[in-house]
């Protein structure tokens, strides 16, 4: 059986007409973190959002746990179990901690979820655990991009995409944060991480691909990625 949960073939999207993205062809395996990487307005979002169904592509195909998905309702894809962590985490702040996990099986199902799913979710993540009953706006940045990503899993996903975890976090809850993307693997899942610091993605993914103005213009590795001479003078400056 195939490991490949998520394949882009030849995939072109964009706005109006006119595309953002071409030709990208790009696959996730089960057990495997995957970063794309590039700078603003490489078209990392207009991915996702092609993804998730938000987008329609204008030609290729996006293929899903053994289905060609890129026609799907964006709900449908969700059941599926392929689910987007949005960039800006957007939790409700008024809300308990075990509220904004809970509300991630209405997002995906319209209902609520099984009985205990959302406390054994939790469990498994003691700081997270500790302020169950918090409000979502206590929490500093690091700890609400894990409640992010636990609402997610509500869902029970296959494939997670992660759009800019990292954003606006300091290096000490970015490693908070990159622990539990770590332990998605782990468990199974396939990630698709969508970051532009670079350093940090190579880090963690097993396989990267770079976009620059909508075209993939480097994949491989991430260990083979951090050595390339693009990659190198386009984003690692600062390692000289
Ligand atoms: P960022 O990190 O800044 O979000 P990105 O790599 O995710 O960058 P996209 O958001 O996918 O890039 O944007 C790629 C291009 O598509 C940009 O030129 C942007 O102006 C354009 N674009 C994005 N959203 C729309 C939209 N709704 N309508 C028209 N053009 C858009």
């Amino acid at each position: 059986m195939s490991q490949t949960l998520l394949r882009l073939e030849g995939l072109t999207a964009g706005y109006h007409g006119q595309p953002v993205i071409n030709d990208l062809s790009v696959r996730v395996d089960r057990g495997e973190i995957v970063a794309l990487l590039g700078a603003n307005g490489a078209g990392k979002t207009t991915t996702l959002k092609t993804i998730t169904g938000l987008i329609r592509p204008q030609a290729g195909r996006v293929l899903f746990d053994g289905a060609v998905i890129h026609d799907w309702p964006p709900h449908r894809i969700a059941r599926r179990g392929l689910v987007l962590v949005p960039e800006g985490r957007r939790l409700f702040p008024r809300l308990s901690v075990q509220e904004n996990v809970e509300l991630g099986a209405y997002s995906v199902a319209g209902r609520p979820s099984e009985p205990g799913l959302v406390e054994e979710i939790i469990r498994k993540f003691p700081v997270i655990q500790e302020r169950s009953r918090q409000l979502a706006a206590t929490l500093s940045g690091g700890e609400q991009q894990v409640v992010a990503i636990l609402r997610a899993l509500m869902a029970s996903p296959k494939v997670v995409l992660l759009d800019e975890p990292s954003l606006g976090l300091a290096p000490r809850p970015v490693r908070q944060v990159f622990e539990v993307i770590a332990r998605l693997k782990e468990q199974g899942l396939g990630v698709l991480l969508v970051e532009q610091n670079v350093r940090l993605a190579l880090g963690i993914a097993q396989r990267a691909y770079v976009l620059e103005g909508g075209r993939i213009v480097a994949e491989g590795s991430a260990a083979s990625l951090a050595d390339s001479e693009l990659v190198r003078r386009a984003y690692l400056r600062s390692s000289g």
